[in-house]
């Protein structure tokens, strides 16, 4: 057995656990060694049960005098009760539920147990305590549930932590020696690191806290070790890589930005010629474009585009739906109307084109876009997934950018960047990939490096303050009617929904890769739900004046675009929607965005709703609706009212929320431990220095066999954009 083996080859596993375990995305031993706890429960103390106080969470020691189970008239549950002694005196010990103890469990027994003391009719008894028969064996190992640091994991898919400590114990006992270290000695000892055999014990069964602390430590170490390996890795691979080198046409560009109804940002500027420079050279770039929802980024793609075109080559653009790509195709068109290309737009749906002579927009086939695309008469192609269906051919694709770039998989994006898509040439694309998803800075540029990345981190002028408020159940009325208002003033509003609470809250709690196809369909039914009702009461009871609209994930694209395009065009005062549903999409004369259980989002995802509104020359409002009176709510949604700033907030939230709900960041597939890391900044450039002297004295890590197998297996595990 290794670390390879896989779960259906480890005793004590039967296969409805695999089953479970596989949900969580555990396939093999090093998954399940490697899947930590998130917290300890502190029994290491054992106290005398003279001493036990009411109220406290005790752990007793004793013998077993009696136990029973019976089952309680009025609820028809099942009771367990015992009584333990040791040398101070005895207890009542109850159990719920459990009437298979009575099984495992006998009188003489001792029994380890800990658990609430609370005082009953008849005296002191411990409730529903851990428990822990402890036999001769025991002494190899010590405790496992109790009289220790107890490992609690995160509980999902019906794996309890008893059950985890059940098998990752022994099995931790069997490899000890077996596990080589891919941290190299010298390198552990510098930087005095636990080593990983004594690091897996001590997460999982900690002999103190501070040791605890340091395996931590380790493990995270090591996760931004291989991060910054696997960066520098990729950056060597790339240098070999050959692709289109683009000359910059500055005569061209000026042209084009003098063109522009308004002057770019210095940021934009910035990124523009951060992007120009980096395609300039015969490697491919692969670049992320990170900025705040309206900061620009469709000029800063479309400077580059129109550079490459202009140089004899295509372009694809990807966005992740149809009513996002429609509005690229729609702007970007617009943007270039003077510069003579042909655009096309591909999506599920429509196939259109603009034509450099007809200068206007025309159907045409699907067959006659694929034509085109492929003899290189298409200069752009916007599309959406439909872009990376085999059947799409260019002829001499050079540049590919997506937008919203973390709504892709590896995979798609593969497929769109592989040099076989081309018919004449056959280079490696550069890749530009945007976010509006303030992925916060310090994490962004632990991982991507300056070199990598480029922020739009400055607003164009003369965008009005959006006021953002926060909205109790007590004056909801009032919002509305301040809504009603707006409308008649010839404004529009937005209605987010969050989904209708779940029943089972861990839903929530498992990151979506993790999410099996069941559950993702019954959270987009449930945020259908939550549609349908919202709308129904604003349509009938409380604005049946105006004309309200609604959108949802789950109707057919083709009606989407005709409420997207009815709501454009003012046909509709009211859209109500889902969270799903295009945040990107462009609504001038919307001034209203109200969220709804705004206590639901993440500050980052609230910030980019508000987004949505606030581009016309009239005030716009955010209303934040919460029924939620917890402190810690209104704090965090407080701090939205006060900032504008997306990367500040997205902050914010990596501190409250916490790394494993950061969106935008979920499809890395980094642990947790590791995210927390990343905002270390010390930590990740020591990382990243150690990183790089270990690849300049060995670039393959020939003399690092442990470290390189190590790599290549986190590298199929970790996926950053
Ligand atoms: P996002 O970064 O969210 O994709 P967009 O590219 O859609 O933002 O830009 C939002 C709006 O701002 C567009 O209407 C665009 O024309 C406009 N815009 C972009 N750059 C500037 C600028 N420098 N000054 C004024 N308006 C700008
Ligand atoms: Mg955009």
């Amino acid at each position: 057995m290794d670390l390879s083996t896989s779960i259906e080859n480890i005793p004590r596993i039967g296969p409805t656990y695999q089953k479970k375990l596989k949900k969580l995305g555990i396939k093999t031993l090093r998954d399940l060694l490697f899947h930590f706890p998130h917290r300890y429960d502190d029994f290491s103390k054992i106290v005398p049960i003279a001493e036990v106080k009411v109220g406290e969470v005790c752990c007793i020691l004793g013998k077993v005098l009696k136990i029973e189970t019976s089952r309680t008239w009025k609820k028809r549950m099942f009771l367990t009760q015992a009584i333990v002694e040791d040398k101070t005196g005895a207890i009542k010990v109850v159990w719920f539920n459990q009437p298979y103890l009575t099984n495992t469990i006998k009188e003489k027994d001792t029994l380890c147990l800990a658990g609430k003391v609370v005082r009953g009719e008849d005296g002191l008894y411990l409730s529903n305590p851990a428990r822990e028969k402890i036999t001769d064996k025991k002494e190899l190992s010590g405790f496992t549930h109790t009289g220790r640091l107890v490992p609690v994991y995160p509980e999902t898919e019906g794996l309890s932590s008893r059950w985890l400590r059940y098998i990752i114990k022994p099995l931790l006992i069997k490899l000890k020696d077996k596990i080589q270290d891919p941290i190299p000695p010298d390198i552990r000892q510098k930087y005095k690191l636990m080593e990983l055999t004594k690091a897996l014990w001590q997460i999982h069964f900690p002999s103190s806290k501070a040791l605890a602390k340091k395996a931590q430590e380790r493990f995270a170490f090591e996760e931004l070790f291989l991060i910054q390996l696997s960066v520098l890795k990729e950056r060597q691979k790339i240098a070999q890589q050959k692709a289109i080198a683009i000359p910059i046409n500055i005569e061209l560009i000026k042209e084009f930005i003098n063109s522009l109804p308004f002057t770019l940002t210095g940021a934009q500027k910035k990124c523009v010629w951060q992007i120009l420079k980096n395609m300039e050279k015969p490697h491919p770039m692969n670049r992320l474009l990170e900025g705040d929802v309206g900061s620009g980024k469709t000029v800063v793609a479309t400077i580059a585009a129109l550079n490459v075109t202009k140089a004899g080559y295509q372009v694809a653009f990807m966005a992740p739906t149809e009513i996002l790509a429609k509005q690229h195709f729609q702007e970007i068109t617009k943007l270039l109307a003077d510069f003579k290309l042909n655009i096309g737009l591909l999506t599920g749906k429509t196939d259109k084109f603009v034509s450099k002579k007809l200068k206007e927009i025309i159907e045409i086939s699907r067959k006659k876009i694929l034509e085109k695309t492929a003899n290189g008469e298409i200069d752009i192609l916007i599309g959406t997934h439909a872009l990376i269906q085999d059947k799409v051919k260019f002829k001499n694709l050079a540049l590919v950018i997506l937008d919203e770039q973390h709504r892709f998989g590896v995979e798609q994006r593969a497929k769109l960047l592989n040099p076989t898509k081309q018919t004449e040439i056959q280079a490696i694309p550069h890749l530009l990939s945007m976010t509006a998803t303030p992925i916060p800075r310090t994490l962004a540029l632990s991982i991507y490096g300056d070199l990598d990345l480029s922020l739009l981190d400055e607003m164009p002028k003369g965008r009005k303050k959006i006021i953002t408020k926060v909205v109790s159940p007590a004056n909801r009325q009032k919002a509305y009617d301040f809504v009603r208002k707006q409308i008649k003033k010839g404004g529009q509003a937005f209605v987010i929904c969050p989904r209708i609470e779940s029943q089972n809250q861990d839903l929530e709690k498992i990151t979506s890769s993790r999410l099996t196809k069941k559950k993702r369909a019954i959270l987009s039914w449930a945020e259908v739900k939550a549609v349908k009702e919202e709308y129904e009461k604003l349509s009938k009871e409380i604005f049946p004046d105006l004309k309200v609209g609604m959108l949802h994930g789950k109707m057919p694209s083709k009606e989407k675009e005709r409420i997207m395009n009815d709501f454009k065009n003012k046909k509709i005062d009211i859209l109500v929607s889902t969270s799903v549903v295009e945040v990107g999409v462009d609504v001038p004369d919307a001034t209203v965005m109200i969220i709804e259980g705004a206590e639901r989002f993440g500050l980052a995802q609230l910030h980019q709703f508000r987004g949505r509104v606030g581009r016309s020359k009239y005030q716009s409002f955010c209303f934040l609706f919460t029924d939620s009176p917890a402190k810690k709510t209104r704090q965090r949604l407080k701090a939205l009212v006060e900032s504008e700033d997306g990367f500040a907030l997205s902050e914010k939230d990596l501190k409250i929320r916490g790394p494993g709900n950061l969106s935008g960041t979920r499809q890395w597939g980094i642990p947790d431990l590791a995210m927390s890391a990343l905002t270390d900044i010390f930590l990740v450039e020591k990382t990243k220095k150690i990183a790089k002297e270990i690849l300049e004295r060995d670039p393959n890590l020939e003399k690092h066999p442990i470290l390189r197998k190590k790599l290549e297996d986190f590298r199929k595990r970790i996926h950053l954009e």
